[in-house]
């Protein structure tokens, strides 16, 4: 469990950690390859959310997974970029968020991930949590703490009870 008096710091910045879903890179699960590619060069993103038609998250796709497929016996082929789907190749193994609230799951996914996608529990896609915003809310936290808190060592604490322990005595 987070500490109490961290999170307590961490959420006084008031800053929104979410991306909202209308300004996140998505793509259609039906969009072919070839779509999906020149979509993934021109916005540098490096993996970006596959979305259905009722804007439910059905996964990932990045560059990678892609070029993995253009790979043929006899070297690089284009071919597949006209004749696949996205949903064809997608990882659709994801952790996502359901309450943006959970700081505890969104530090413990974010040690592996580079961003959670935010969803309802329909799986509606609501945004994005990004690693770079989770470090801000840490920077916040580093430069704010003692104004909230008084931080003494452990063991300081635990002397200072058993002296007043021993003074009531
Ligand atoms: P960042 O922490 O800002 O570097 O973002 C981490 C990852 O989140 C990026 O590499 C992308 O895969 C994804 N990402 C961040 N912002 C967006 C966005 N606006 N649209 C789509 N994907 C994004």
């Amino acid at each position: 469990m987070i500490d109490k008096p961290i999170e307590a710091v961490m959420r006084e910045s008031k800053r929104d950690i979410l991306i909202p879903a209308d300004l996140v890179a998505t793509v259609n699960e039906e969009n072919n390859l070839q779509h999906v590619f020149l979509v993934l060069t021109k916005i540098k993103y490096a993996k970006i959310p596959v979305l259905d038609n009722d804007s439910h998250f059905k996964g990932l796709v990045s560059l990678p997974m892609i070029t993995e497929k253009m790979l043929g016996n006899t070297g690089i082929t284009s071919r597949c970029l006209d004749t696949m789907k996205v949903k064809e190749i997608m990882q659709t193994e994801v952790p996502t968020i359901y309450e943006r609230d959970n700081l505890e799951a969104i530090l413990r996914y974010l040690i592996d991930e580079n961003f959670l996608p935010y969803v309802d529990h329909e799986n509606y896609f609501k945004g994005i949590i990004t690693r770079r915003e989770i470090f801000k809310e840490v920077n916040f936290l580093a430069h704010n703490f003692s104004k909230h808190y008084i931080a003494l060592p452990a063991y300081l604490e635990k002397k200072l009870n058993q002296e007043t322990k021993s003074k009531s005595m």
